[in-house]
């Protein structure tokens, strides 16, 4: 498959609604050729599958983009020219719990693994900053906690991997001094990525 016609193949898919899952959007993801930095969170937000269609568009986009400012980047850039996609990339519905959004199940987390193994191999990038604990445990998931692995660099698969905690005001780990001088060395070090590959 080419790149160009990825888009339409994923807008296309229906897989975990035809497994019994609710999706609540169709696919919401930004890839763009040439990209060096992709982006992987959880799933898109309530915010992206109703109003913008836009991956971190809303209340966490806008604190993931204060923190990619931090080191140096531009958000309208960022978007225009890099990628930006999701462990399952559709609208899972709220936590039936009430609080934040449904964490997609490990089904439908392995029926969306294809799309993204895709979108890696299509657009190549030389940087992963995988989001939250879904996509950390993703690409390095080794039975560490997430804490323990935000404010380090890593390589995998010829590519470097810088991983940040998830954005969602619902978190209490900002809250930790330990955790906010974590999230400051993330940012440090992707500065340094953008001025060296970006
Ligand atoms: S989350 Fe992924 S696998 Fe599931 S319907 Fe959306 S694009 Fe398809």
């Amino acid at each position: 498959m080419l790149l160009e016609d990825l888009p339409q193949s994923l807008s296309a898919c229906r897989r975990c609604a035809t497994a019994g899952y609710f999706i609540g959007s169709t696919p919401i993801v930004t890839l763009h050729a040439g990209a060096v930095f992709m982006t992987v969170g959880q799933a898109p937000g309530r915010q992206e599958a109703e109003v913008t269609h836009k991956p971190f568009s809303g209340p966490a986009g806008k604190r993931l983009f204060r923190w990619l400012a931090q080191a140096g980047f531009d958000e309208a850039a960022f978007r225009a020219t890099q990628a930006m996609t999701a462990i399952t990339k559709c609208f899972p519905g709220p936590h039936p719990a009430g609080r934040g959004d449904r964490v997609p199940s490990r089904v439908e987390q392995a029926l969306c693994a294809p799309w993204l193994e895709q979108e890696l191999a299509l657009i190549d990038p030389q940087v992963l900053i995988p989001i939250g604990g879904l996509a950390i445990s993703r690409f390095l998931g080794n039975g560490q906690l997430m804490t323990g692995l935000i404010g380090e660099r890593f390589e995998r698969d010829g590519r470097i991997l810088v991983p940040l905690p998830h954005p969602s005001g619902a978190s209490q780990w900002f809250n930790v001094p330990e955790n906010k001088a974590r999230l400051a060395r993330a940012l440090a070090i992707l500065s340094e990525l953008r001025k060296q590959v970006g």
